[in-house]
């Protein structure tokens, strides 16, 4: 070993031991007759100090040469410090060295490798390996790996076998689109690399596994959303004989057991909200329940009252602000801007503040009574002091839009706060959704989902109202899991592919392993996919998946540090049979 401990370890404890540490150079200050070094490692900092009186010459002159993060080793006495560092657990030490070995060298870093950088955001991609170097980087990994210990350690004592499926497959639709991956060996064909491992697990059941469990990444090509990666990490799981009930209970004790030894919070039973629920409270299936601004549907109390903009409305709907009715004009303006902005899209809103008297004063004050305002108060809960805002238009998108500004003013009143844990299971979800582009069903969870055994019938005669034995796992505002129960035999496979406008030659091309293994004794059976990299991020306080992820992919998808994806050579396309076709005007 080139060290005999590293340098978060030494205390008084070990005050005149001779150690030997090795580490980067962080920051060194020399006064001429004396100079100390901050050397760090994955373990912290330990300063060392090189002293004229007590330090043999040419080690002093050779740690005068020191630039930041070059590798050096050290060997010298623990001595106790004269200045201490309380918020340093090596503080009270410092090393006197006598001898000290260049490992390596090392250019000016592109930023400073400090818990505060000055590097922005693409360089410091560009250098991934410098900002790891960083505590808070490191401390995010290093966490990480923690949380994805204790769920195997918890799977496995559940007696979940971790089993490991193919990344070069099939193409499997879990709705986005995927990579695809040539095949040199097979002419003209590719592998898709997987959205998920869903037919896999399934298939680990109709295999007998029972319980299967894979900390896995998955592949999805979809124009990416802030925050979100081409590829990312689940927490993969399927069940046998089990019903929806059963796979709630057991992930409702995975994410109870490591809130409790991860962040040492004590949660009961997890709320549980049917998606229609979900959509006309928060207008949202994954709704932040830390705090309330519920939505108050105000049709019977809005309508008709000679403000002719709301009659033609499908749906009138309010939340009551906590502590805004003392907003300014321009405050309220602000507002009215930031919804109408393209990415929200709504037309404006109508605005009502709760007097401290208990009289209204609105921007509809026109049209209603005080009175009227009175009953929009009472149907959204605001009390004195509080600030009602209304929106109206189609139903979905209203609460869409209303749902936007919920979050966004929940954030700029400091309500959502990252170290309180509010999740829920969102249940019922509608089995189709209708795609109007295409003009077509889709699935909505994917197409293995199972429609609510008693709704089956109903198939036929009104896809669009009938439920799946579907859920959501939401943290916070954020849809941390998802699954449903599966279909498990050929028949209503088949029908469910149908529905959703697959030919039978194109279902048996693309899925006739699936249903060819549900004529072998596929017994019933389960599943659910959590999202480690944001389940990491909520967990660590934070909402960015990339500072949890050691090597992300920036907004474009692209590796900045790697400078991938790139063009390859005509030989490597050759062998692969693809030829590059510069696009037609
Ligand atoms: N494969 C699904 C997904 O990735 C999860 C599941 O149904 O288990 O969302």
């Amino acid at each position: 070993m080139l060290r005999t401990t590293h340098c978060g370890a030494l205390t008084l404890d070990q005050l005149g031991e001779e150690v030997t540490l090795a580490g980067w150079v962080q920051k060194s200050r020399d006064k001429g007759f004396m100079l100390w070094i901050d050397l760090r490692d994955r373990y912290g900092i330990t300063q060392i100090i090189f002293d004229e009186e007590r330090t043999p010459k040419s080690v002093m002159e050779q740690a005068q040469r020191l630039g930041r993060e070059f590798v050096i080793q050290v060997t010298g006495t623990v001595i106790e410090r004269e200045s201490k560092n309380p918020n340093l657990p090596t503080g009270e030490i410092e090393i006197l060295a006598q001898s000290l070995t260049l490992l390596n060298q090392a250019k000016t870093p592109p930023f400073t490798i400090e818990n505060e950088t000055d590097g922005g955001e693409e360089l410091r991609m560009q250098y991934r390996y410098l900002d790891i170097r960083r505590t808070p980087v490191r401390e995010n990994l290093v966490f990480r790996s923690k949380v994805s210990l204790a769920i195997r350690n918890f799977l496995s004592a559940h007696d979940f076998i971790d089993v490991e499926t193919p990344y070069l497959i099939k193409s499997t639709p879990e709705g986005a689109r995927d990579f695809v991956v040539p095949s040199r060996m097979n002419q003209g064909q590719f592998y898709a690399l997987p959205q998920s491992p869903q037919t896999f697990k399934q298939l680990l059941m109709v295999g007998g596994m029972d319980k299967y469990f894979q900390i896995v990444k998955c592949f999805r090509d979809e124009d990416l959303r802030a925050d979100r990666q081409p590829e990312f990490t689940q927490i993969d799981c399927e069940m046998t004989f089990v019903e929806q009930e059963d796979i709630l209970q057991q992930f409702e004790s995975l994410l109870q057991h490591l809130l409790k030894e991860i962040k040492r919070v004590e949660i009961g039973a997890f709320p549980r909200m049917t998606y229609a629920e979900a959509m006309a409270k928060y207008g949202n299936d994954k709704p932040d329940i830390r705090f309330g601004m519920e939505f108050a549907e105000l049709n019977d109390l809005a309508k008709n009252k000679g403000f002719i903009v709301f009659d033609q409305q499908e749906l009138i709907v309010g939340i009551a602000v906590p502590g805004a009715a003392a907003y300014t004009r321009k405050q309220i303006d602000k507002l009215i801007d930031w919804v109408k902005r393209p990415q929200i899209g709504a037309n404006g809103l109508v605005w009502v503040k709760c007097n401290e008297d208990g009289s209204y004063k609105s921007s509809v004050d026109k049209f209603y009574t005080q009175e009227d305002l009175a009953q929009w108060a009472k149907a959204s809960g605001a009390n004195a002091g509080d600030l009602i805002l209304v929106m109206a238009g189609d139903t979905h998108k209203t609460r869409t839009q209303l749902s936007a500004l919920r979050m966004e003013l929940a954030e700029q009143l400091g309500l959502r706060k990252p170290e309180e844990f509010a999740p829920l299971w969102v249940v019922d979800f509608p089995l189709l959704e209708w795609d109007e582009e295409t003009q077509r069903y889709h699935a909505m969870h994917h197409p293995f989902t199972a429609p609510k055994p008693e709704q089956i019938d109903l198939l036929e005669t009104n896809p669009g109202a009938v439920n799946a034995n579907a859920y959501d796992l939401v943290l916070n505002g954020n849809e941390i899991g998802g699954g449903s129960i599966r279909i498990h035999d050929a028949a209503t496979q088949e029908r469910m592919f149908a529905l959703l406008g697959f030919s039978p030659e194109e279902a048996k091309t693309q899925f006739g392993f699936l249903m060819e293994a549900f004529q072998y004794g596929a017994p019933p059976h389960g599943g659910i996919a959590l999202g480690l990299d944001r389940l990491v991020a909520l967990l660590g306080g934070q909402e960015t998946i990339r500072d949890f992820i050691a090597f992300p992919k920036n907004n474009s998808g692209r590796d900045l540090m790697i400078d991938a994806p790139s063009p390859i050579d005509t030989a490597q396309l050759d062998e692969l049979y693809l030829c590059l076709q510069p696009k037609e005007e």
